[in-house]
């Protein structure tokens, strides 16, 4: 069945991924996006493309009319911690009057909301792996709190539409996402350090290099956000890989992919930066026959060719 479905941060680099999905599938697709992380060449394959709508708006502001909707899929938010400071005012916005807006509309069409929220909400955790029952150990002041505090907003104004409003909701937690069409200088952990091999530049380990991280491929991250929204479960789910690794052996790993001449370079530790991070992917697994496709080597060789393009 074909639906009308509308994806906020339509344009950037989880959002154009679902995109992709959905188009693929037989969608009618709006992708709404204000470019200020996303970017319309991630869709411009599509150009042509009858079933996608493109819209330069920002979902933080009053939303444009949309017409009927089945879905809604709420990516729109800057996600990199390089951007926390630049961008606090901007991401708690999305976050939080953003989502709102997005509920808003959901109520008035009847359609499925699926919040896209993060591993964040978790903090700087105390248990690992981490379950969706673990209420999370986050700094509310630390730079990194207008991320993971708008977030967790978000998902308690997600479950207040849901309780008192009767909307469909969906939640769904990322954790860490990697793959082609990242911004070259986003700043995250998985781009920088491959576009720092590509041109035999060290790469840098922020702190000693032993907290942990478990990346998940983008079509994967995607996939799962699509079987959610299908699915009747409305409680936050965990989207993610089990594989969880040591930032520095992600180096080492992305220097042997890469066949690099470069070394390594120890930075000071980012502040309030999570020791480890790794999801209980039981309920994704549960509830929605939810399973990683792609390895972390098959995902970064992927990823590593679309750098080679753009360096
Ligand atoms: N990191 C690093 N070098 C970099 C960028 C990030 O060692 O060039 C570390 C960062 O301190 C964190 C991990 O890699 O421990 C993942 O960082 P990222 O910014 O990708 O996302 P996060 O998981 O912190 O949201």
């Amino acid at each position: 069945m074909s639906r009308q479905i509308l994806v906020t941060g339509g344009a950037g680099f989880l959002g154009s991924h679902l995109v992709d999905l959905l188009l693929k599938d037989g969608h009618n697709v709006t992708a709404v996006d204000n470019g200020i992380t996303g970017s319309w060449a991630n869709l411009a394959h599509h150009e042509g493309n009858k079933n996608l709508e493109m819209i330069d708006a920002d979902v933080s502001l009053e939303l444009p009319d949309f017409g009927q909707l089945d879905q809604i899929f709420h990516f729109a938010s800057p996600a990199s911690p390089k951007d926390f400071e630049p961008l606090a005012l901007e991401i708690l916005a999305v976050n939080s009057k953003g989502t709102e807006n997005c509920l808003k509309l959901a109520e008035r069409t009847g359609a499925t909301f699926i919040f896209a929220s993060t591993s964040e909400v978790y903090g700087d955790p105390l248990v690992s792996p981490q379950p969706e029952s673990y209420w999370g150990n986050v700094n509310p002041i630390g730079v990194r709190s207008v991320y993971d505090e708008s977030k967790r907003f978000g998902e308690a104004l997600t479950m207040a539409y849901h309780r008192g409003k009767g909307v469909q909701t969906r939640i769904i937690r990322y954790f860490n996402t990697y793959g082609p069409r990242m911004r070259i200088d986003d700043g995250r952990v998985v781009s920088n350090m491959i576009v720092q091999a590509l041109k035999n530049q060290p790469l840098t380990v922020y702190g000693d290099g032993s907290q942990t991280r478990s990346f998940g491929y983008c079509h994967d991250s995607a996939r799962g956000a699509i079987l959610l929204a299908n699915s009747s479960y409305h409680l936050p789910v965990n989207i993610g890989t089990t594989f969880e690794m040591p930032v520095v052996d992600l180096a080492k790993l992305i220097i042997r992919l890469t066949k690099s001449s470069s070394g390594v370079e120890y930075l000071p530790a980012a502040p309030d930066d999570p020791k480890r991070r790794r999801p209980d992917l039981s309920t994704a697994n549960r509830e929605l026959g939810y399973e990683p496709t792609i390895g972390l080597e098959e995902g970064l060789l992927e990823t590593i060719e679309h750098f080679r393009k753009a360096v």
